[in-house]
């Protein structure tokens, strides 16, 4: 049982690309209430219930407080643009490295489609300057973005430190809503 819906996104997104790995650490943006980091936690065998594979983990952070979760590790009420997080985040991780970054973060909407696509984006840019920090070469970066005017600059941001980058509409997606995805794969450095 999934604590949202959202939570069928991320699977279907995941089923295609294979991106959460037995093993992997995964830093979970916008986490509450909490679907994705089930999603990951079930994935990167973060609880560990798979003997034979490796283990992984799981780190997620939201403004709210979310709800704690076997195999996860939550950093609640705190701002992923907020420097002090990041040292905090590091901490959680193995290395203090991730191997995937994953964004369904939203801004509260103000109604003002161009105001939100802009704030959307700009929280989106701030996960790609945590992924220059703190991803793994060959790790990879999924977000949420409202499409708009600043989507292309996001894109040559993501372009320029990942390999491949494609925009992705999961069928679990509402048909109606602009939101949209960019799977970033294969990070090298600038
Ligand atoms: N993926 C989640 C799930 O499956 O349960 C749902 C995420 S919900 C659509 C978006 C979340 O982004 C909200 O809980 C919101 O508080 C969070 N958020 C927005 N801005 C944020 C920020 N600056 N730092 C951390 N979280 C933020």
């Amino acid at each position: 049982n999934y604590r949202c819906r959202s939570a069928f996104k991320l699977l279907e997104i995941d089923d295609k690309f294979n991106i959460l790995r037995p093993g992997h650490s995964v830093i979970d943006c916008g986490a509450a209430p909490g679907a994705w980091s089930q999603v990951a936690v079930q994935r990167v065998n973060s609880t560990g219930e798979h003997m034979e594979n490796p283990r992984g983990t799981v780190v997620g952070i939201d403004l709210l407080r979310i709800t704690p979760l076997d195999g996860a590790h939550f950093l609640s009420n705190q701002d992923i643009t907020d420097p002090a997080t990041e040292a905090q985040l590091l901490s959680l991780l193995p290395d203090a490295r991730a191997d995937v970054i994953l964004s369904d973060m939203a801004p509260n909407a103000s109604g003002l489609r161009e105001l939100d696509h802009e704030r959307l984006i700009n929280l989106c840019l701030s996960v790609v300057g945590l992924a220059e920090k703190v991803l793994r070469p060959g790790g990879s970066l999924l977000c949420k973005y409202w499409d708009g005017a600043l989507a292309h600059k996001l894109q040559t941001n993501l372009s320029q430190l990942f390999q491949d980058v494609r925009t992705i509409k999961p069928k679990a997606s509402r048909k109606e809503s602009a939101e949209l995805f960019y799977l970033a794969r294969t990070f090298r450095k600038r």
